[in-house]
């Protein structure tokens, strides 16, 4: 088994060829996009389905009286 070479592997953001140095992606760009959806929150974190909307408020520590236990 290889890691050099990955057939079919895709650009998760635009489906183009990955490109090594930018694995699994296919350019900076696109790993840039996907960053950014991270930061947006986007992606679901496997393990923790906590939703922020669905708690109350101040309980994700955002409140002002919450942070000072
Ligand atoms: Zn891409």
């Amino acid at each position: 088994m290889s890691d050099k070479t990955i057939p079919a592997a895709r650009c998760p953001i635009c489906r183009k060829p990955t490109v090594s140095d930018y694995r699994p992606f296919c350019s900076k760009r696109c790993a840039d996009i996907d960053l950014g959806h991270w930061f947006r929150g986007d992606y679901a974190i496997p393990g923790d389905p906590v939703d922020p909307a669905d708690l109350p408020p101040g309980a994700d520590g955002s409140g002002e009286d919450g942070e000072n236990k």
